[in-house]
């Protein structure tokens, strides 16, 4: 079982912060009492699922991997633990994660550094770099992770698992900690695309909670598993060939579209000319929803709380300056600036224009293909320390994956070789709800 395999390589790879093994087993011995019964199980009941630490369920330690949540247990089930929850699906834990959600390595966790299982020295990718890491060392069937600006596609890439962002509002936020809410979207990590699309099935859907989810019928996602693709359009944007990509990854790319050609896609060339400008509008946009969305961590309402203070203001300020950490204090810094009077406009107003000229490149160019390839990171997995002195560096990981994010549509890392011994994804993007179209690109190239 996945526990044994937790026993054995848990003290080496660091994926989880907290276990639910009690509860885990009692949810799969229903499944079992079933089977005995001789009934047959649905979808991906019995089979352990792990949660990144940021998903409140009722009872257990939701600490967003933070020191200002680390007594934090949840007083409810957000919506996507009680759809798991319903599917008898057990829950075995919450795996590690950047804290807050903010990082690409999983290295700004508050509890312990998560390590790739493909090479213990490097980094699993982040900020869901416990969930991906725990399903690519055996230790979870499935795992949750969250994406704002890639969480849950680059740590699946750099650990050779599938990773996918739904679309905006395709899977409830309710009960999920808030990094950046016009970006966070619960996803699936998983060792191959059937079971994102049964994962994908087992967490979407409408909720009333969330006033962003979206009203739409989901569809059987394992619908669209089928082999033939012969015809569909593959648009390759000439933007995300750039400099600053591993010539390994390119090579990997490379090859990924000819395989497609063989398979029988099409493939075109298409533009995304505001592709430049996606990383500066997201550094802009998501701390600025940071800073408001951790304004309510005050050590007063819940977590961490300061042993000593003299009056409300020192009891806010102490209770915050020691229970976040250095990466969560300077987004709380840029947002609280790019949101300040003065400098509204300049900064937040712009990056949200940028966001919407964003959106419509991808518009444009779904009017010509069904999916557009791309890497889904420049590097394979770095080592560990080498990128934490250099934000910016660190900002770069994500160059390919925030602009689904900024324009609200799906996305989803699938392994596609190896560089020198370490794993390479690639990224296929989809129309809004076009999460079929991928899903099916995916399988078909797996
Ligand atoms: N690495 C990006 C950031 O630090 C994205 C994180 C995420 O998707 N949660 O903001």
């Amino acid at each position: 079982s996945v526990f044994n395999r937790i026993e054995n390589v848990e003290n080496k790879v660091d994926s989880f912060v907290t276990l639910t093994k009690e509860k885990a087993i009692e949810a799969a011995k229903k499944a079992d009492e079933k089977l005995a019964r001789g009934e047959t199980l649905n979808g991906l009941e019995g089979i352990p699922i792990a949660l990144k630490d940021n998903m409140v369920s009722m009872g257990d330690l939701t600490t967003a991997s933070s020191k200002m949540l680390s007594n934090y247990e949840g007083i409810y089930d957000g919506s996507v633990v009680k759809k798991l929850k319903g599917n008898g699906i057990p829950i075995i834990g919450k795996t590690n994660m950047d804290e807050f959600a903010m990082g690409s390595s999983t290295e700004n966790s508050f509890v312990k550094k998560t390590k790739n299982p493909w090479d213990l020295n490097r980094i699993p990718g982040g900020s869901s770099g416990g969930s991906a890491a725990s399903v690519a060392a055996g230790e979870s069937i499935i795992s949750l992770g969250s994406d704002t600006g890639g969480s849950i596609r680059q740590p699946a890439s750099l650990c050779g698992v599938v990773g996918l962002k739904p679309t905006y509002g395709r899977v409830s936020r309710f009960g999920l900690i808030a990094f950046a809410s016009s970006l966070d979207q619960i996803g699936p990590i998983t060792k191959d695309v059937e079971d994102a699309a049964l994962a994908l099935n087992a967490i979407s859907g409408y909720d009333s909670n969330d006033s962003t989810s979206v009203n739409m019928e989901v569809p059987d996602y394992t619908k669209f598993l089928t082999e033939d693709i012969k015809g569909m359009k593959i648009g390759i944007p000439k933007e995300y060939f750039v400099d600053g990509m591993e010539a390994g990854v390119k090579k990997i790319v490379n090859e990924s579209i000819e395989r497609y050609r063989d398979l029988g896609a099409e493939i075109v060339e298409v533009s995304l000319p505001h592709t430049e400008y996606a990383g500066p509008a997201y550094y802009i946009v998501a701390p600025a929803e940071a800073s408001s969305n951790l304004s309510r961590f005050d050590g007063v309402r819940y977590g961490y709380r300061t042993k000593e203070y003299k009056d409300l203001t020192e009891l806010y300020t102490k209770s915050r300056s020691e229970g976040f950490g250095d990466e969560v204090k300077r987004r709380i810094m840029i947002g609280t600036y790019v949101l300040s009077a003065g400098y509204y406009d300049a900064y937040y107003k712009k990056a949200q224009k940028v966001r919407r000229l964003i959106k419509q490149d991808f518009d444009n160019a779904f009017n010509n293909v069904d999916v557009i390839l791309t890497p889904t990171s420049p590097s394979v997995a770095f080592k560990i320390g080498e990128k934490t002195d250099d934000p910016l560096k660190m900002y770069l990981s994500d160059i390919f994956t925030i602009s689904a994010n900024l324009a609200g549509i799906p996305g989803m890392s699938v392994p596609a070789g190896l560089s020198e011994g370490l794993p390479v994804g690639i990224q296929l993007l989809g129309k809004a709800f076009g999460e079929g179209d991928i899903l099916k690109a995916g399988y078909a190239f797996e």
